[in-house]
């Protein structure tokens, strides 16, 4: 089955909604706290899309505000306009050159507004036809979904060890945790002593080393780090391409590549050694080609998450069963993030996700709003 195949639907009712939750385990990253969402939905007929915008515009410019409003301001006109009015049907996959068409400069500056239409969009589809995402692209053998598991750090350093200990024995095999240049070598090392050698450790700096720290950032891997995220800023490629080149430790992209484009071309550029899909930027139509891309040409790639709620944790449990998705995604259980989910929380189990245990199809979870 593909997108193309799928019938168009006239856009009859669009809504915006927000939801505030706080994380049960606030996360400190480089580039400033995560400890509450407020999060714009999308709802199209029957279809939900989650804007993965933080509150603050730190780590890509764009703010949930400012999402909300280029959805209620620029894109929801422009649909009711030119479709629901004249009852015309659309296809998601025809959204980006429609907004293209009529606001270029909006396209490139609401990459995660743009991808929360084109999610509900693309849901509404599916669940027209009766059709799961997962039937769009070849799953892997085991039909499931590789989870890790995202660690909250605002406490000590034992509580982090702790934490980490209980990740593995929730079954995670992958454990991720957030560094910063004056953060790195004692919290790799209170977890890597909780972690079985077999466990992958994940250490994600967004952006936040400079190219002088180039040889602390390679010798990481001697305190058994296994992949680095985002170590320099944004379009540092030859530090990236400096840092592969050492070929001590395992590198990914995230606030470096804006579409996946970018993230393939870093890929074969040597500015990383895997790929890190991040939907709620590139959207879910162009991740399924990245991840048929990856499974060709032998890329290992995994799905990266926004601190997302149900509607996209669900939507991402089905994208990491591509078979392309060959590295544990960020698609750790409802429970590790939120107290209650607004969806029928995921739920992992020995590090796995199974989308069997949602009872509907489409794309997205839907919310018990
Ligand atoms: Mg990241």
């Amino acid at each position: 089955m593909d997108f193309s195949r799928l019938a168009p639907v006239v856009p009859a009712s669009l809504q915006l909604h927000r939801v505030s939750l706080h994380l049960t385990s606030p996360v400190q990253a480089a580039h400033g706290l995560h400890g509450e969402r407020n999060v714009v939905l999308v709802e199209l007929n029957e279809g939900w899309g989650e804007c993965g915008a933080p509150d603050n515009p730190a780590y890509s410019g764009e703010s949930a505000d400012a999402a909300y409003e280029a959805l209620s301001d620029i894109f929801f006109p422009l649909l009711t306009s030119q479709f629901t009015t004249r009852e015309i049907p659309m296809s998601a996959l025809d959204l980006r050159a429609l907004i293209g068409e009529h606001h270029p400069d909006a396209l490139v500056r609401f990459p995660m507004a743009v991808a929360a239409l084109e999610m509900a969009l693309l849901d509404a589809q599916l669940r027209a036809d009766n059709i799961d995402f997962t039937q769009c692209f070849t799953i892997r053998e085991t039909g499931d979904a590789l989870a890790g598991a995202t660690l909250g750090n605002t406490g000590s350093l034992d509580d982090l060890a702790l934490s980490a200990a209980v990740a593995v024995r929730e079954g995670y095999g992958r454990i991720k945790i957030k560094i910063a240049p004056n953060y790195d070598i004692e919290p790799i090392r209170a977890v890597r002593s909780a972690l079985p050698d077999h466990i992958m450790l994940v250490a994600d700096a967004n952006g936040s080393y400079s190219a002088d720290d180039l040889a602390h950032v390679a010798a990481l891997h001697e305190l058994g780090l296994d992949l680095v995220e985002q170590p320099f800023a944004a379009h540092d490629t030859a530090t990236h391409q400096a840092l592969v080149a050492t070929a001590t430790v395992r590198v990914a992209l995230d606030e470096g590549v804006r579409t996946t484009q970018d993230a393939l071309h870093a890929a074969l550029n040597h500015e990383c050694t895997d790929i890190t899909l991040k939907p709620a930027k590139f959207g879910y139509p162009a991740c399924v080609r990245l991840l048929n891309e990856c499974h060709d040409q032998g890329i290992d790639a995994w799905v990266g998450g926004m601190f997302d709620t149900g509607v996209a944790r669900w939507a991402n449990v089905r994208l990491a069963t591509h078979r392309g998705a060959t590295l544990a995604s960020d698609i750790g259980s409802s429970s590790r993030y939120w107290t209650s989910d607004i969806t029928t929380p995921v739920e992992t189990i020995e590090g796995k996700a199974h989308i069997s245990h949602l009872a509907e199809v489409g794309l997205s979870g839907t919310p018990l709003l």
